[in-house]
């Protein structure tokens, strides 16, 4: 196999400024002959949403980036608990022990956000861009219209807009994209005042019911994460795609939690009034291709695996691609027929285990409260907490791009 030499000039476009966007613009920076510009809908960057884990995983890919050092250290997350929310009963307790340079951290998600944006070379990103359709040219390239009525071309489009992409949304017109039932309320609160209600609360856990949880994690010396979620039949309730991170008011997020332990009770109302972020989660099914319009397109991110959210480890998995993708680039010399079919080659199958995965857990939950006759609430706890675990995840949580693509590497004959 022949790489061009030099490398072909092409223009990138990037939707969307979230860690997969600013991950594959810091990436692109590095390959010759691109020309990268990264629109993004907010006037300013802000990450909304409370907490974010950096597992081993995203420390690789950060490492890789040159922008681990940036990142600014959060809590260890060492020791995670699940737990039964009504009687406090302690189901699970994990201790991990510290592999590689970096332990695993539970940190502001503005931290991480700040980390990737002062990597990204001035210029590059376009603020108060919001993409609204694309336009496949042939030849030409790919076509961006903007709301503001102006617009662009480029080489390639990369679609890191996520879970509700518009970039996804043109080129695969019937994807399936819907609410899943589940609705997540996220807040921050001072570390002291929630271990005052119970010292656990301290320690990264899930507190559970059947069909809802409340999780704490410390996430700085200071402060502490509150994420409460609940499941609600999706053919009753309903969610709009705009509902995510919209503020909601304290006693409507109380009402969801009422027969929770009277501490995650009081914690709950600990929030301060107007705090309170609500997130509808959607998802979709696996893409068979992460790569359109004959190589003129790719998603990366929540945007390519609509998971909702799922293993936690969402922005490790957005910055893995944009790193990969510019690697590919790279490695043929920005020739989008061989360095896209390569992308889809290393990225998708990593998705499809993850839908595997969940279909898995899905399975083995109906499985263990299949097997009881008249399922208590506990039991159904318990069904729940078995359903999550049980499984080696260190192919997502200790995951090291950096070898899997050596590895894809050395399969080809360059
Ligand atoms: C409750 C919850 C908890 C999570 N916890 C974790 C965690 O602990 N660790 C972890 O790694 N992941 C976690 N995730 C997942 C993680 O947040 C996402 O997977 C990650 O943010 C995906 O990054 P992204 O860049 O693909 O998309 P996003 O972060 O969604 O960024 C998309 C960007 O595109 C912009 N945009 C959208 N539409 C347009 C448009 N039309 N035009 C221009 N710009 C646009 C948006 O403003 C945004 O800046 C969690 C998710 C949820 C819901």
């Amino acid at each position: 196999m022949t790489i061009p030499h030099p490398a072909q000039r092409i223009k990138v476009a990037i939707a969307g400024g979230g860690p997969g966007g600013l991950a594959t613009a810091i990436a692109l920076d590095k390959v010759p002959n691109v020309e990268v510009v990264l629109y993004e809908k907010s006037a300013v960057l802000r990450e909304v949403g409370a907490g974010i884990s950096i597992g081993q995983n995203s420390w690789n890919v950060l490492e890789l980036l040159g922008v681990a050092d940036s990142v600014i250290s959060g809590h260890p997350t060492l020791a995670v608990l699940n737990l039964n929310g009504r009687t406090g009963e302690e189901l699970t307790r994990t201790e991990r022990v510290v592999k590689g340079k970096h332990t695993s951290i539970r940190t502001e998600r503005t931290h991480l956000q700040a980390a990737l944006l002062k990597h990204v070379k001035p210029g590059v990103i376009r603020y108060g861009k919001k993409l609204q359709k694309t336009e496949d040219l042939g030849d030409a390239g790919v076509k961006i219209y903007f709301t503001d009525g102006s617009s662009d071309i480029a080489d390639l489009l990369v679609g890191a807009d996520g879970i509700c992409s518009v970039v996804r949304d043109g080129a695969w017109p019937t994807y399936p994209l819907k609410f899943t039932g589940t609705t997540i309320w996220r807040a921050l609160l001072p570390r002291k005042e929630l271990k005052a209600l119970d010292p656990r609360f301290d320690i990264t856990g899930w507190w559970h019911l059947p069909t809802s949880h409340v999780w704490f994690s410390p996430v700085s010396q200071g402060l502490s994460e509150i994420a409460a979620r609940e499941y609600q039949d999706p053919k009753i309730h309903s969610a709009s795609k705009s509902t995510w991170g919209v503020p909601v008011t304290n006693e409507y997020v109380e009402s969801h939690f009422t027969e929770y332990l009277p501490q995650i009770q009081a914690a709950i109302k600990a929030i301060p009034y107007g705090a309170w972020r609500e997130f509808a989660a959607f998802a979709g099914p696996e893409l068979s291709r992460l790569t359109a319009w004959n190589n003129k397109i790719v998603l990366v991110g929540d945007a390519s695996h609509a998971l909702s959210g799922a293993f936690g480890s969402g922005a490790g998995f957005a910055m893995e691609d944009g790193w990969v993708l510019a690697q590919a680039l790279a490695l043929f010399g920005n020739d989008l027929n061989k360095a896209l079919p390569l992308f889809d080659e290393i990225r998708l199958p990593y998705y499809a285990k993850m839908y595997a995965h969940l279909d898995e857990q899905k399975q083995k939950r109906s499985d263990t409260l299949g097997k009881i006759k008249e399922p208590t609430e506990e039991d159904r706890v318990r069904s729940k907490v078995i359903g999550m675990g049980g499984k080696d995840m260190s192919w997502i949580y200790e995951h090291d791009i950096g070898k899997t693509w050596e590895k894809a590497r050395g399969r080809l004959d360059v």
